[in-house]
């Protein structure tokens, strides 16, 4: 839709005229597909650069201790048959969504790595070449946040649900991104039905019966689930001109899978409903595919498995999805997603917030907020509520580097 019938073109934002008598509107960035269907971007291969684990107690381990090993049940034998609603409500610890912990674990782990990011990092000689070194500087060129939240801004040209909210804060160079709960998504959350909550159940029950906790050994569904646990992937990428640098948690890795490297041998587990009819299978290529494929193609996770659940919550049948062939899906279906479109709206969302956030000052945030419909907007801020980089952070950083290691210097 375009509001006042004027073509805009993608990326370009809202900007009065410099004219005196003219009062200059708040730039905006627009949403809708049809400005973004241009050439896929280029999209650099993630390649991991470290992971950290949370634990049942949601504390930060700089390992990979919570990472779980793929293990299905086996091919030849009788399928699975798995309850996904067996040990709830008792054996089931919920982590606290009141507790907001915006940046916090990646920041962490950036604090823990710094050195290596910027002290004695590398280069790539191509991406020297083309202005994107890999070593000093790298990270004051960056932009930082979770993998969920790039998986939001790729949805957004096709989501017709829920808005969100990015905070936007620019510390030594890099931009840091945190969401922020909506007002809308907090009351929805506190008020979740029951039958929701026992669905966001299942679907870490799944994990369970499909994860082992070591590679080789089998999974063992009497134990908790407790949704503290996590393991993050660290990743490395580049869209368009923008460096990134997120995490996102992975839910295993595969130790068969034909390559050993990560982020290869990841594996994403979801869940979904049971299909029966041509139009129920075209409504979740349209609408559930596109998550999937969002979230998992930004950090180079190459298989979602899905288990299909019946409506008295038992998966009886598994499906593998290669992301990269999710999009075949809707190639040809008018109503069907775009890769392009999503990835050309988040470089261009990228740029506007580069653009936006020009002072660097840890205290003073961006907030960019959507709604189905509209374009994106801004306000801006200071101090709390909205300011998400810990001092803690800010003043490690502000600290020198501690130095590599030297060689003793003649006296
Ligand atoms: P996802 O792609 O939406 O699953 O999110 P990420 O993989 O980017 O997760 C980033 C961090 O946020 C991890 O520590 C997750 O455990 C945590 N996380 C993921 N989803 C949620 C959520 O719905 N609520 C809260 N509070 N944390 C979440
Ligand atoms: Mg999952």
């Amino acid at each position: 839709m375009e509001p006042r019938g004027t073509k805009r073109e993608a990326g370009k934002t809202e900007v009065a005229e410099p004219r005196n008598k003219v009062p200059c509107p708040a730039p905006s960035l627009p949403t809708d597909p049809a400005l973004y269907s241009g050439p896929f971007p280029f999209y650099r291969r993630p390649s991991e650069l470290g992971c950290f684990s949370l634990d049942a107690q949601r504390q930060y381990h700089g390992d990979a201790r919570a990472l779980r090993y793929y293990s299905p049940p086996p091919t030849n034998g009788p399928g699975p048959n798995f309850d996904l609603r067996d040990g709830y409500p008792d054996r089931y610890q919920p982590r606290d969504e009141e507790v907001q912990e915006r940046l916090d674990h990646l920041l962490c782990w950036l604090l823990e790595h710094r050195g290596r990011l910027e002290g004695w990092g590398e280069n790539d000689s191509l991406e020297k070449n083309l202005g994107y070194s890999w070593g000093p500087g790298w990270l004051a060129g960056a932009i930082v946040t979770w993998r969920g939240h790039l998986t939001k801004l790729l949805t957004t040209p096709y989501e017709r649900q829920e808005g969100w909210q990015l905070a936007a804060s620019r510390f030594q160079g890099t931009l840091y991104l945190s969401e922020v709960e909506t007002p809308a998504a907090r009351a929805q959350r506190l008020a979740r039905p029951p039958l929701l909550r026992e669905l966001m159940y299942m679907g870490y029950k799944f994990e369970q019966y499909m994860c082992a906790d070591k590679p080789g050994s089998s999974p063992d569904p009497s134990g908790e689930v407790n949704t503290n646990v996590a393991f993050c992937s660290v990743l490395r990428s580049r869209l368009g001109s923008h460096p990134l640098l997120f995490s996102g948690e992975v839910d295993c890795t595969d130790p068969q899978a034909p390559s050993t490297q990560p982020p290869t041998c990841y594996v994403e587990l979801k869940t979904s409903k049971e299909m029966h009819s041509p139009g129920q299978w075209r409504s979740f290529y349209r609408h559930k595919l596109l998550k999937w494929w969002a979230q998992s193609f930004l950090p180079g996770v190459p298989n979602v498995v899905a288990g299909f659940r019946n409506p008295e919550g038992f998966v009886s049948s598994l499906k593998t999805f290669p992301t990269m062939e999710m999009f075949e899906y809707v190639r040809n279906d008018r109503d069907g997603w775009n890769p392009s479109v999503c990835m050309n709206f988040c470089a261009a969302f990228l740029s506007f917030a580069q653009s936006t956030v020009v002072q660097d000052d840890p205290r003073l945030v961006h907030l960019f907020s959507w709604e189905p419909g509209g374009p994106v907007t801004v306000s801006v801020h200071r101090d709390a509520p909205y300011a998400f980089l810990p001092i803690w952070y800010v003043e490690a950083m502000t600290q020198d580097l501690p130095s590599p290691p030297k060689t003793p210097s003649p006296k």
